[in-house]
């Protein structure tokens, strides 16, 4: 692995949050069908349209958002989502984002400690908004486990490379984890036992999204590993 698989493009932090938006925007939008489907077994059958529809509105304002300092990209980005996407996953992601750039600084993070902090910040801003934690059949099955691995990393010391491994593998191990939990959030929960046998799609469409950022921030998987 060299300095620039680890962190792309550095140098120019607009063209990388422009990268990003790309690659999470082209993600839900490829996948969907599959997200509406899933939503479809133990929801109302709408995650894809609501996210595809946040994700297309975040992509038309990528220029401007990009172009902003970390915090107000950040905030401006939740906001694309808070108006555009509807549901319960609307705010729920949009506090992510927002959370994330309330913790953010005037420059993007130096180091993985300081990138997995802003992860940790977005993950109790779901939390909070949502009154949820781990174990309720969530996107948070999928995002806690990550955020945990992302500052298990930073304190180890490892490489960009390998914590972006460790982040897709959180990912699926917690997307995986969702399909036998009972959900006690959300549409899925007036199911009781019945949402039992199903992966939640707030937590694929978060799986989908991780693997986006990794691939943008630390090179695709594989690569240099
Ligand atoms: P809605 O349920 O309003 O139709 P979506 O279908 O877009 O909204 O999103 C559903 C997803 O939102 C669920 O699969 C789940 O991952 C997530 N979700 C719902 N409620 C919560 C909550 N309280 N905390 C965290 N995530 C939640
Ligand atoms: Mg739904």
């Amino acid at each position: 692995m060299t300095a620039e698989t680890a962190r792309p493009a550095a140098a120019d932090p607009a063209a990388l949050a422009a990268r990003l938006i790309d690659a999470a925007a082209e993600v839900v939008i490829a996948h969907a069908d599959r997200l509406t489907e899933l939503d479809s077994a133990i929801g109302d059958g709408d995650h894809g349209h609501n996210m595809k529809r946040g994700f297309q509105a975040m992509r038309e304002q990528r220029d401007a958002i990009a172009a902003e300092p970390p915090a107000k990209a950040l905030q401006q980005a939740g906001m694309a989502l808070v108006m555009k996407v509807g549901g319960a996953s609307g705010p729920l992601y949009g506090s992510f984002l927002m959370g994330m750039g309330k913790a953010a600084g005037p420059r993007p993070p130096a180091d993985l400690a300081q990138f997995a902090a802003l992860v940790r910040a977005g993950v109790e801003a779901v939390a909070s908004r949502g009154k949820s934690k781990a174990g309720e059949k969530t996107m948070l099955d999928v995002l806690i486990p990550v955020a945990d691995v992302l500052v298990a990393a930073a304190a180890e010391g490892v490489d960009g490379v390998e914590a972006a491994a460790r982040a897709r593998r959180a990912a699926d191990d917690g997307l995986a984890a969702t399909e036998p939990m009972r959900a006690s959030k959300g549409r899925a929960s007036f199911l009781g036992e019945r949402s039992i046998g199903h992966l939640d799609p707030g937590a694929k469409s978060s799986c989908l999204i991780v693997h986006a950022a990794c691939d943008v921030l630390a090179g695709p998987a594989g690569e240099g590993s």
